[in-house]
């Protein structure tokens, strides 16, 4: 596909005090300027829709432009750039990372990528930069690392780069460091094969890092108060339907309902599973983005089973009975369907094949393994009172 051919490419360039360093000439920041100014010019010819945006990491993290395929706006922005500071990396991969994930919740991204420019002497922040290589090679964000200065044993920059399936590089002086530049940006399309080949072994990953979504008795008090005076009475309101009830079960929105973690956005899991199907740009069954902050999100496995359930019930079917029919008598549980939770709301009568509503009077079978559960009426209709789900004959408990 042609849109994958081209990247979105952050340059993310340390511009921490240690870059006057004077080890590479005329310093370790004029160094990295010229293998970022031979870069962009070798990239922009051979590729000209790559889209560059540039990310500095120093006293503090500037995202100094935003993606464009200008050379000369590019390289301007470069003598605007002040060194200082200390060199938080992981900040600055978080800025980089979150540019990129803004990208990638589009239809038709482009590869993500960033190529970090540093000599390595990074600060420890609250952000670790490993976890961070974690979640890009989970989002399939490939890191590049051109590294300059002194050499140590331990190199986190390696690391990063191997992580995410990325290039590291190590230039001893300026010519060393402008040779790799031509290389590296006269290669844009190695990436993009990685790229398409390597999907579906890391959507696996892609899920893994998913956040869940939150249910109304999971949130802390403080979620609680905040989504309370962020949204007010819009708090149980479904963000894709719009009501309160869940449009295919009807349960209320403290059963049906959950939060996005990351937006506190509130939704129905089936609601979520239906956006979910629609969403283009999902990798696989497990998850899709929040359809408010595009949060990378896991579908809970309950709404698979409605979703099948609502289809099955749609075409007039029912499961068919066990073939294991044996004659060991169980009892049955009898209550109203709102005692029995996620049972009663995720599950159909398998009788009349409708689903429990709160104040149904069921009849669960006793079998653990089936649990089946059956409207009151329903129940007295079964032949020799056998379940219909696990075969299995059933009784009022002695
Ligand atoms: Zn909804
Ligand atoms: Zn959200
Ligand atoms: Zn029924
Ligand atoms: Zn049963």
């Amino acid at each position: 596909m042609p849109e994958k051919s081209t990247e979105n490419l952050v340059l993310l360039l340390d511009s921490s005090r240690s870059m006057f360093r004077r080890d590479y000439a005329p310093n370790r920041f004029e160094a990295a300027k010229k293998v970022i100014t031979t870069f962009v010019q070798t990239r922009l010819k051979t590729e000209a829709g790559t889209q560059i945006a540039l990310v500095t990491f120093g006293s503090k993290v500037t995202r100094v432009l935003d993606f464009i395929n200008i050379p000369e706006t590019i390289l301007s922005a470069l003598d605007e750039i002040e060194l200082g500071g200390k060199s938080p990396l992981g900040d600055g991969l978080g800025v980089a990372v979150q540019i990129l994930i803004g990208e990638l919740r589009k239809v038709g991204a482009r590869v993500p990528r960033i190529l970090l420019i540093s000599d390595g002497q990074y600060t420890n922040t609250a952000i670790d930069p490993v976890r961070l290589a974690k979640l890009c090679s989970g989002l399939n964000i490939y890191i590049d690392v051109i590294r300059l200065g002194a050499m140590e044993h331990f190199n986190i920059m390696k690391k990063i780069a191997q992580m995410t399936n990325g290039q590291f590089f190590y230039g001893n002086d300026v010519n060393d460091l402008i040779a790799i530049a031509t290389k590296l940006a006269k290669n844009p399309t190695s990436a993009a094969t990685v790229f398409d080949k390597e999907d579906a072994r890391f959507a696996p990953l892609l899920a893994q890092i998913a956040g869940n979504l939150l249910k109304v008795g999971e949130l802390t008090s403080d979620q609680k108060s905040l989504i309370d005076s962020l949204l007010g009475k819009n708090a149980s309101k479904c963000i894709v339907c719009f009501s309160v009830d869940d449009p295919i079960t009807k349960a209320p929105f403290y059963i049906s309902g959950r939060y996005c973690p990351n937006c506190n956005q509130p939704m129905h899991i089936n609601c979520a599973a239906m956006w979910a199907e629609q969403d283009g740009k999902r990798t696989s069954s497990e998850i899709f983005r929040c359809p408010h902050c595009f949060y990378l999100l896991r579908i809970p496995a309950e709404a698979h089973k409605t979703r099948q359930l609502h289809k099955l019930m749609r075409r007039g079917e029912s499961e068919p009975p066990s073939s294991e029919q044996s004659d060991n008598i169980i009892y049955t549980t009898r209550g109203i369907a709102k005692d029995f939770g996620d049972r009663a709301l995720f599950s159909a009568c398998p009788v009349c094949l409708l689903i429990f509503e709160e104040n149904d009077k069921v009849v669960s079978c006793g079998n653990a393994e089936c649990n089946a559960l059956y409207h009151e009426n329903c129940f007295l209709k079964l032949e020799e009172s056998r379940c219909k789900k696990c075969g299995l004959k059933m009784q009022p408990p002695p």
